[in-house]
């Protein structure tokens, strides 16, 4: 799973999610300061590089990205 190629910014579920590779740099009023692809539920990856995210099957995200799908992971 290490070698998923990249999902880009500019890949149609990228944008329809509003996936960004750098979560600080997002615009969308739902992104919440800390929030990222390490703690959320739909990461499989580890806490840096990057990794699988079940929202994008077959692709790997960064780490420190983020979409509005974002769901805090649980404890
Ligand atoms: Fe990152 Fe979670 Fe969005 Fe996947 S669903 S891109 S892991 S924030």
């Amino acid at each position: 799973a290490a070698d998923l190629p990249p999902v880009t910014e500019a890949d149609p579920t990228a944008k329809a999610l509003g996936y960004v590779e750098d979560a600080t740099k997002s615009t969308n009023a739902k992104y919440k300061a800390g929030d990222d692809c390490t703690n959320c539920q739909f990461y499989t990856g580890g806490a840096t590089g990057r990794g699988p995210c079940q929202l994008f099957p077959g692709k790997s995200v960064n780490a420190k990205g983020w979409c509005v799908s974002h769901t805090p992971k649980k404890a």
